[in-house]
């Protein structure tokens, strides 16, 4: 009886069982940054369904904008047996070592939305980050052709906001160069909090004596921020504010006329498209790319999906259309 009990926990130790009930679930580790911004909820919403739809079993946890909590948090995945680690990460400059410890246990490591740096990765999903930033930069040049330019980065641990910064610069520098524009300013908002771009653009107004035409804003968070500041000194509207992830907020301040725009990222593509290759990186099946991202330790294999600029124009045509957002939401 003895004997027959340790044959078969050898049987399922070694995977003997598989197809039938004894089969172990493929289960997804899934670490967001801050599930603090509206955008994150609907990436997890998604993924966990979609993932679960796959035979997938998904834990959550959100680090709140904080290293060491986010660190901690994989950490105690890797512990749970994890087969694969998808990773929203707060600071993309702080988790090589967690990663290699996932590695070291054979858990596949996938970076969601933004890549981590000098780290094992096995596959990157995300959207194409540098023309998101073209994107805001050439919508605001369309309505601002010339004049103060004030840039507003992102976190400055988020290696999507530097790529956003670059796609801007590929538009804004030839008319820098020229001296159409002139960058009066240029700061990086820790965490993409709106509260600290607020106090970014009410400093900025100060001390340019309110004399700002633009501000080149990388999400629609922190744009959300700088146009209270405008707002209060009743330049809402008049100065050409960029933004990004069509939250509701964001697209409503289109609507009524403060912000110019934003860059719209169908979530739904990119969870449902993370969702299926966690699942097979969990596999070992073959994951299709069509990008390749150096992160300082290897060129990552990548997938990266196509941003769209919304404007009032095209609000209809794009986001509620998709459903993204319901067009009572927006014009109510
Ligand atoms: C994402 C943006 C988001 C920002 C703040 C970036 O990495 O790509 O969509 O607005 O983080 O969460």
């Amino acid at each position: 009886m003895k004997m027959k009990k340790v044959l078969l926990s050898l049987a399922v130790a070694f995977g003997l069982c598989a197809g039938t009930a004894m089969a172990k679930d493929l289960t997804i580790g899934m670490s967001i940054d801050d599930l603090r911004l509206e955008r994150w909820q609907k990436d997890r919403d998604i993924f966990v369904n979609k993932a679960e739809s796959l035979g997938a079993k998904v834990f959550v946890q959100s680090a709140n904008g904080n290293d060491q909590t986010q660190v901690s948090q994989i950490e105690n995945m890797i512990n749970r047996g994890v087969d694969v680690l998808v990773i929203i990460p707060f600071n993309g400059e702080a988790l090589s070592n967690v990663i290699a410890e996932a590695k070291r246990e054979g858990i596949k490591v996938l970076a969601y939305d933004r890549l981590i740096n000098n780290a094992d990765l096995d596959f990157y999903v995300s959207f194409d980050n540098e023309k998101v930033g073209e994107l805001q930069a050439e919508s605001i040049v369309a309505v601002k052709p010339e004049g103060n330019y004030f840039l507003m980065g992102g976190s400055p641990v988020d290696n999507n906001a530097k790529l956003f910064r670059k796609g801007q610069m590929k538009v804004l520098q030839p008319l820098i160069d020229s001296g159409k524009i002139k960058v009066v300013g240029d700061q990086w908002v820790d965490s993409w909090l709106a509260e600290k771009a607020l106090q970014i653009m009410e400093n900025a107004l100060t001390a340019n004596k309110n004399n700002i035409d633009a501000v080149v804003a990388s999400n629609d968070a922190t744009a959300g921020g700088a146009i209270q500041a405008l707002s209060a000194q009743g330049l809402a509207g008049k100065v050409a504010i960029s933004g990004q992830d069509a939250d509701l907020a964001g697209i409503k301040r289109i609507v009524a006329g403060s912000q110019t725009m934003t860059v719209y990222k169908p979530i739904k593509a990119l969870a449902d498209k993370a969702a299926e290759i966690a699942v097979e990186l969990g596999k070992n099946e073959k994951v299709e790319q069509n990008a390749v991202l150096n992160n300082g330790m290897k060129d990552v294999p990548a997938y990266l999906l196509s941003p769209i600029a919304v404007n009032k124009a095209n609000i209809d045509d794009t986001i509620i259309k998709d459903g993204f957002h319901s067009k009572e939401a927006v014009y109510q």
